[in-house]
């Protein structure tokens, strides 16, 4: 019998960099011209890895910066967050470092099931922040780290996929059902 698990994953960070388009590639398989600011809205998909189905509710914020409260609504009954920045913008990835804080004090855990994700990654020329960096970070909490483009759906459905095989990694580390 296929395990089937219900899984809630909440894509944070700065606004536009990019997480409406990851949410959108990954649930249409289609890449959005033009910025519309979410105000939140949440997306439903079935993801099958190997013999398990997760159904994966998927939630896409309105953005956030270094001086936002996070809600009661993104720490409880959260299995796993999307982090994202823009390779483009030095500030989107001081942002969620800002954010990770956050998240760690509201959850008091030393491990936290976090994909970190460097988004724009076609506007290389554009860069303000270099692959290395996003790496390092991402070691620094022991989560996963990778670059993006929603607009070219480089890697987008991996950064779904990864984020199920790290609260399950997580879920390991604690022993956890
Ligand atoms: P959000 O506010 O973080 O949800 O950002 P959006 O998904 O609304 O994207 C903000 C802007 O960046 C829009 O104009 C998108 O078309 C553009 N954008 C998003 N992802 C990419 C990407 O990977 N590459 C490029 N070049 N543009 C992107």
């Amino acid at each position: 019998m296929p395990l089937v698990r219900y899984r809630k994953v909440v894509i944070l960070g700065y606004r536009s960099v990019g997480k409406t388009s990851l949410a959108h590639q990954f649930v249409e398989s289609e890449f959005l011209e033009g910025y519309d600011p979410t105000v939140e809205n949440t997306y439903n998909k079935i993801v099958t890895l190997g013999k398990d189905e997760f159904h994966l509710q998927l939630v896409d914020t309105a953005g956030q910066d270094e001086y936002s409260i996070l809600p009661y609504s993104f720490i409880i009954g959260v299995h796993g967050y999307v982090l994202v920045y823009s390779v483009t913008s030095l500030h989107s990835f001081q942002v969620v470092q800002s954010l990770y804080q956050k998240l760690h004090q509201g959850h008091g855990k030393t491990r936290l099931p976090v994909v970190l994700v460097g988004n724009k990654a076609d506007l290389s020329p554009e860069r303000e922040v270099h692959a290395v960096q996003g790496k390092k970070l991402a070691e620094s909490w022991g989560a996963t780290f990778m670059e993006s483009s929603a607009r070219e759906n480089q890697l987008t459905q991996d950064v779904f996929t990864k984020v199920i095989q790290e609260i399950a990694r997580v879920e390991n580390f604690y022993g956890q059902e």
